[in-house]
């Protein structure tokens, strides 16, 4: 396959015919709603995969194509994004893996920055638990739509009328469903599809390994089968539909409303319904605005951003890889690209998508591809890339860290490995690393927003870097944006520390808010600015 050469070098309704196609999204849960489980099961589906399962991790959990990282496997997280491309319906869904731990929130931000729709997953029991709340919030603020899956209707759990009131009322977002459930929660029988009214009956299988077979029953027959239940599921969807909660285009993708589905991922039951409504409803790669707000039609010449850089991916592969959003054009492998940041040129020699822990070589992407760039070690989040006239994606967002911890080599012959593994975890965002002239560069501090966050770099360190290291508890817990001035008079105060993160900022560390107040009150000409930005 080749792009037909035109004026511009691309062929601009093959641009526009497979941005039409893209399908960018990633699900957002909080940790054991089951997102591995439903990315299995979007693979079984959507034939990417013969079995959901197939393999075995360790203490009888299955080990999934997107999570592979030792860690990830022991706890039972994602800790990592994979990014996983797959067809349904001739459509091309590039699901984008998330960490659903809090610890990692930063790097899920910079997920969302990436995608262009996003599933959210919830048990059914547990409702909109902390990590999704927080969750919703991005979407909300950066008008990412939201599909909902109400996922393990299998068991025992919520009510279905008080969980869309629950959405209602703590996401402000209006409910709609497409399919509702017959029979309550532990009882599952199968669906009503709302728009058509008809019973969607399952066949399970075993342990949920293949795909349930399904069947379309219509209304009449349906009370034969499922019997009160049934009547339940029609007097609960009438309801809903005189409430008004009809799927509306314009309300879901200005974020106001969000489609509603019930399933049971590990029963795949509610699957295929996710992946039509994906390919039917979820909006597909659109113009990207710039930092200027300037939209970038999807047809002009190439453009990208890198939303993540995660090296040692597994252990065949210690090499880096750098996460492209492609935002326009069409992406070749060996073409060379303009790095903004930097403004030199980057030979993309190395171009892979990866799928799980397996990766292939891509020749082309199209607008809402990721594409992973090998050991692209100038590249980092936020960069963006370009091929024609210049252009700058937003930086990603940046977090409030909260966590200190001073960090030293245990092996002294390591000095070398120990800089250049600290570095690199910082250049990929994994945590900040902070100098201050206080303890030099032995010893930086570690910036981060969750404590989880330490025990990453401390396994990478030791894996990738052969440099072990130990840290040691620092008693702070603020941090603030500070500008020289600022700095001078926080140096005379021997509780606070003032440090620098490596691309120039100044930042001031407090123990506690009191800390920081009283001197905000005590001195209201210092800059102390907030670190996160979004
Ligand atoms: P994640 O942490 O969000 O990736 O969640 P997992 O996919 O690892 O699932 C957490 C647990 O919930 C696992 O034990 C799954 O087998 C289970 N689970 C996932 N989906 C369902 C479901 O639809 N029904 C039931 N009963 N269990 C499920």
């Amino acid at each position: 396959m080749s792009a037909v050469e035109t004026r511009d070098g691309v062929d601009n309704l093959r641009v526009l015919d497979e941005a039409l196609k893209r399908r960018t999204i990633a699900v957002i849960s909080h940790p054991d709603a089951g997102k591995s489980t439903l990315t299995e099961a979007l693979l079984l589906h959507a034939h990417a995969i013969g079995q959901a399962g197939a393999t075995h991790g360790k203490a009888g959990r299955r080990a999934t194509v997107s999570d592979w990282m030792t860690m990830e496997k022991e706890r039972g997280i994602s800790i990592s994004s994979a990014a996983i491309q797959f067809t349904h319906r001739d459509t091309i869904i590039n699901l984008v893996d998330t960490p659903g731990h809090a610890d990692f929130s930063e790097d899920t931000y910079r997920v969302l920055a990436a995608v262009d729709a996003a599933v959210m997953l919830v048990d059914a029991a547990k409702g909109l638990e902390s990590q999704t709340m927080k969750l919703f919030e991005v979407c909300k603020r950066r008008g990412i739509p939201l599909i909902t899956m109400i996922n393990k209707w299998d068991r025992p759990g919520g009510d279905a009328l008080a969980l869309m009131d629950e959405i209602e009322k703590r996401t402000g977002l209006f409910p709609t469903p497409l399919t509702w459930p017959v029979g309550e929660s532990g009882d599952f029988r199968g669906l009503v599809d709302c728009d058509s009214g008809q019973f969607v009956r399952f066949h399970r299988t075993a342990g949920g390994a293949t795909i349930a077979s399904e069947e379309t029953v219509p209304a009449e027959d349906a009370t034969a089968i499922a019997g009160p239940a049934w009547q339940t599921a029609v007097e609960e969807t009438g309801l809903l539909r005189e409430e008004g909660h009809r799927h509306d285009e314009s309300l879901f993708l200005s974020a106001a409303s969000t489609p509603v589905l019930f399933g049971a991922a590990a029963l795949n039951i509610g699957v295929r319904q996710l992946l039509d409504t994906l390919v039917d409803l979820a909006p597909s790669a659109e113009a990207r605005a710039d930092t200027s707000g300037v939209r970038r039609a999807v047809n002009s010449a190439f453009s990208g951003f890198v939303f993540k850089v995660q090296s040692g991916m597994d252990s065949n592969h210690r090499d880096r890889v750098a996460f492209v959003r492609v935002c326009s054009g069409v992406f070749e492998r060996g073409m060379t690209v303009t790095h903004e940041p930097s403004g030199r040129p980057f030979a993309t020699k190395y171009a892979q998508q990866m799928f799980g822990k397996d990766r292939e070589t891509v020749d082309m992407a199209w607008p809402g591809d990721i594409v992973g760039l090998i050991n692209a070690s100038a590249l980092r989040p936020g960069d963006t890339l370009f091929t024609g006239g210049p252009v700058v994606y937003p930086p990603m967002p940046r977090f409030q860290p909260e966590h200190f911890r001073a960090v030293r080599s245990t092996d002294s012959s390591k000095h070398k490995q120990f800089r250049k593994g600290i570095e690199q975890l910082d250049h990929e965002g994994v945590i900040q690393v902070l100098h201050s002239d206080r303890r030099g560069d032995q010893t930086p501090i570690l910036a981060a927003v969750g404590p989880m966050q330490f025990e990453v770099a401390a396994e990478r360190m030791a894996n990738e870097y052969r440099a072990p290291i130990a840290f040691d508890a620092l008693p702070y817990t603020v941090a603030c944006l500070i500008d020289a001035e600022t700095a001078k008079v926080l140096a005379k105060h021997s509780s606070i520390e003032v440090t620098m993160a490596s691309d120039g900022r100044m930042i001031a560390l407090f123990a506690n808010e009191w800390k920081l107040r009283t001197l905000r009150r005590e001195h209201p000409e210092l800059t102390l600015d907030s670190v996160s930005a979004e």
